[in-house]
C-alpha cells in the first residue's frame, strides 16, 4: 500500500481515508520526525475535527505533545512550525471537493516535506510502530491566535504603503475555505477596500466547489463587476493558492498571473522552478531577461526539493510554483501562500489595470482534459497509449512526469494524477484551435486505449 502521493495523503472519507489511516499516519511521522512536540491544523472541512482528533491521538500515542491551532490556511500553519520550531500535521485536501480530506505533512522549518522524508514515513508506517507508556503520551492543548500572528507576519513582509496609496478595491471569494478566516482582515489591513463573496467558513462548500478554476468563479467575476472592483482574488480550501479575475470582471489564466508576477521578480542568471505542465509564457519571460528554467514533476514537493538544491549549488530562485495559483517566492517563505501571491499582485496592479498586467502573457491558450480511470489496467494501458503517441510523434519529448511532447510552437502533456484516478491532458498553443487539436489527438488516443480494457 503506497498511501502517500504527491502532495500528501489525500482521499474521499469513509472510502479511500479513514481515521485510522490518519492515527497511523501521525504515529509513523511523530516518530520519524522524532518530535516531543507538533502542530495540528485544519481547513473548514466537515470531516476535518474527526481527522485532527485522530492526527492528535496518532502523535499523543508515539509521546509527541499536540498544538491544536483550528482552523487556518495551510501556509498559516507553516508561518506557525518556522517559528515554534515544531512539525505539522494539516488535515486538508486543498481543492478537491468536500466529500474528500486528507494530510500534508510539515517539517519543524515550516516546509512540507520533501518527497524523501514522505518515504520514511511511508516505511515507518508499514513498520510495527513503539507506543509511549502510559505516563509517557502526549498532551493536547488548544494555541489561539495563530490567525493573527500570520496575518501580522505577512503584512510585514509585503509593500504595504505602496498598495495603500493605490486606493484599491478588492474583491474576495475564499470558496468557505480557511482563507475566509485570514484574507478578508489581511486584505482591509493592506488597506485595500474589501469586498467579498462565499466568505463564510462552511466545510459544505455550498457557493462553488474549492478548486478556483475558471468555471466555478462566476460570483466572483460578478461580484467585480457589481463592486467595480480593481481586482479579484480567489483561493482554494487551505489558501495557499490565489487566482485572479482583472477589472473588466474577466478571468485571468493562472499562467498570465504567474507570468506577470515572474517578470516582476526574474533577473538575468536567476532560475525559474516550474514543473512539467510549466506554460511557454513562463519560458518567454524567462528568455527575455536571459534567466534559465528548471522542470521538476508535477506537486509543489518536487518544486521544493529543485529550489533546496539550486540555492545549495548558489544559484538565485527569486519566484517558483504553477500556473494553478501556487506560487513560491523563497524569499519569503518555502511555502506557496495565497495571501501573500495576491499581495504581490496588488502590488502589480497599483501601478497599471490588472488586465494590462497581464496583457504581455495572454497570447496562449490552454486546454486541459481530465479521464477517469477505474482500474489499474486501465490507467496502465492508457499510459501505454501516451507512450506510442511520444514514440510515433516528432516533438522533442520530456518524461519528467508522464510524457510531455514539445513542438516549439505549442506542447502537450498527458500524465496520471498523483492524488485522483485521472489521467490529464494538458495543450497549450498560440491558437485556440492548435492547443484543442492537439489535446484532442491524445484523449482519442487514450480513450481508446481505456475502451479496449472495458470492452
Ligand atoms: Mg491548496
Amino acid at each position: 500500500m503506497e498511501i502517500f502521493g504527491s502532495s500528501g495523503v489525500r482521499g474521499i472519507v469513509g472510502e479511500t481515508l479513514t481515521p485510522g489511516e490518519a492515527v497511523q499516519v501521525a504515529q509513523a511521522a511523530g516518530a520519524v520526525l522524532d518530535a516531543d512536540r507538533a502542530a495540528v491544523a485544519r481547513d473548514t472541512r466537515r470531516t476535518g475535527d474527526m481527522f485532527v482528533d485522530a492526527a492528535a491521538s496518532g502523535l499523543a500515542s508515539v509521546g509527541c505533545d499536540v498544538d491544536k491551532v483550528g482552523i487556518v490556511p495551510t501556509p498559516a500553519l507553516q508561518a506557525y512550525c518556522e517559528s515554534e520550531a515544531v512539525p505539522g500535521v494539516m488535515v486538508t485536501a486543498s481543492h478537491n471537493p468536500p466529500e474528500f480530506n486528507g494530510i500534508k505533512l510539515v517539517g519543524s522549518d515550516g516546509v512540507e516535506l520533501t518527497s524523501d522524508d514522505l518515504g520514511r514515513v511511508e516505511t515507518r508506517l508499514h513498520a510495527d510502530q513503539s507506543l509511549a507508556g502510559w505516563d509517557e503520551t502526549g498532551e493536547s492543548r488548544r494555541v489561539e491566535g495563530v490567525r493573527r500572528s500570520y496575518r501580522e507576519q505577512l503584512l510585514a513582509a509585503v509593500d504595504r504603503e505602496r498598495v495603500a496609496d493605490a486606493d484599491v478595491t478588492v474583491a474576495l471569494d475564499p470558496g468557505h475555505g480557511a482563507g475566509a478566516l485570514t484574507s478578508p482582515e489581511f486584505l482591509a489591513a493592506l488597506g485595500c477596500t474589501v469586498k467579498t463573496v462565499n466568505a463564510q467558513p462552511d466545510g459544505r462548500f455550498p457557493g462553488r466547489n474549492p478548486e478556483p478554476v475558471e468555471s466555478a468563479l462566476g460570483d466572483l467575476r460578478a461580484l467585480v463587476r457589481a463592486t467595480d472592483a480593481d481586482l479579484g482574488v480567489a483561493h482554494d480550501g487551505d489558501a495557499d493558492r490565489a487566482m485572479f479575475v482583472d477589472e473588466t470582471g474577466s478571468h485571468v489564466e493562472g499562467a498570465a498571473a504567474f507570468a506577470a508576477l515572474a517578470a516582476a521578480e526574474l533577473g538575468a542568471d536567476d532560475t525559474l522552478v516550474s514543473a512539467v505542465n510549466v506554460s511557454q509564457r513562463l519560458v518567454d519571460v524567462a528568455d527575455r531577461v536571459g534567466a534559465s528554467v528548471e522542470l521538476t514533476p508535477i506537486g509543489s514537493t518536487y518544486i521544493i526539493t529543485a529550489i533546496r538544491e539550486l540555492a545549495a549549488a548558489g544559484e538565485t530562485v527569486p519566484v517558483a510554483g504553477e500556473s494553478n495559483g501556487g506560487i513560491f517566492f523563497p524569499g519569503y517563505r518555502l511555502a506557496r501562500d495565497g495571501a501573500y501571491t495576491a499581495a504581490r499582485f496588488l502590488e502589480l496592479v497599483a501601478e497599471r489595470p490588472a488586465s494590462e498586467a497581464v496583457a504581455p502573457y495572454d497570447d496562449y491558450h490552454n486546454v486541459r482534459e481530465n479521464l477517469t480511470y477505474e482500474s489499474e489496467q486501465e490507467r496502465a494501458a492508457m499510459v501505454e497509449a501516451v507512450q506510442t503517441e511520444a514514440d510515433e510523434s516528432d516533438a522533442v519529448v520530456d518524461t519528467t512526469d508522464g510524457y510531455r511532447l514539445d513542438f516549439g510552437d505549442a506542447w502537450v502533456l498527458a500524465r496520471p494524477s498523483g492524488t485522483e484516478p485521472v489521467v490529464r491532458v494538458y495543450a497549450e498553443a498560440r491558437e485556440e484551435s492548435r492547443a484543442s487539436a492537439l489535446c484532442a489527438r491524445v484523449v482519442e488516443r487514450v480513450t481508446d486505449a481505456r475502451a479496449g480494457v472495458r470492452r
